[in-house]
């Protein structure tokens, strides 16, 4: 079983108390700072861009785990890789390109992943699974908010753990994840939880310390 690792979403902390927060995560042993790009066409909503990557590379040495929600990724992977983003997934639905996109990400010796959204089918991964680093499975619809984690998204969690077998591929979840469904991502095979909403409400250390627990470390 590969390393369990939390990946804390930046997109719902508070950004007029970002360093403090960010120092909360490092002391709390965060493994991944997770930063959702929104291009307002992708999804509804827009969020950070090239430029808050570089901000965050300034003040933070946790590696950033930058999730393309953006149409067309192609567009702007040289400047996500020249801002620092260290891991790069992008949707699969979003680009024709796929293949093109890994091997750019994988050149510029970052690392590289693709993204499902809820309902697309995982057997289209068989197809890149020697080329990537990590997948990352949407628990809920990329940008949208209403109906939290989707129950029937186990079984596709267990599915894609199979098809992985013993590659080096971390698996990821995200979507509202929280102390009530974290457990059962890591029973199903994820290894990289993001959590967003759970861990900024309140007690971010006490969040990050139940989130441990729920995982049994
Ligand atoms: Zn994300």
């Amino acid at each position: 079983m590969r390393e369990l690792k939390l990946a804390p979403s930046i997109f719902a902390a508070d950004i007029g108390d970002l360093k403090k927060q960010i120092r909360i995560l490092e002391e709390q042993n965060a493994d991944l700072l997770h930063v959702d790009v929104m291009d307002g066409h992708f999804v509804e909503k827009m969020a950070f861009g090239p430029d808050h990557i570089k901000m965050l590379k300034e003040i933070t040495n946790l590696p950033l785990d930058v999730h393309l929600m953006i149409e067309r990724p192609e567009r702007k992977l040289d400047e996500m890789i020249h801002a620092g983003a260290d891991i790069i997934t992008i949707h699969q639905e979003a680009t024709a390109r796929l293949y093109s996109c890994i091997e750019k990400i994988k050149s510029s010796g970052r690392k590289a992943g693709v993204v499902l959204s809820p309902a697309t089918n995982e057997q289209s991964l068989k197809y890149i699974m020697d080329k990537i680093d990590m997948i990352l499975l949407m628990t809920i619809h990329p940008g949208e908010d209403g109906p939290g984690f989707h129950e029937e998204l186990l079984e596709k969690i267990q599915n894609v753990r199979e098809m992985i077998g013993d590659r080096e591929i971390d698996l990821e979840v995200d979507g509202g994840i929280d102390q009530t469904n974290i457990g059962r991502c890591r029973e199903a095979g994820a290894n990289v939880f993001v959590s967003g909403g759970y861990v900024f409400q309140g007690d971010i250390s006490k969040n990050m310390q139940r989130l441990r627990e729920e995982l049994g470390e």
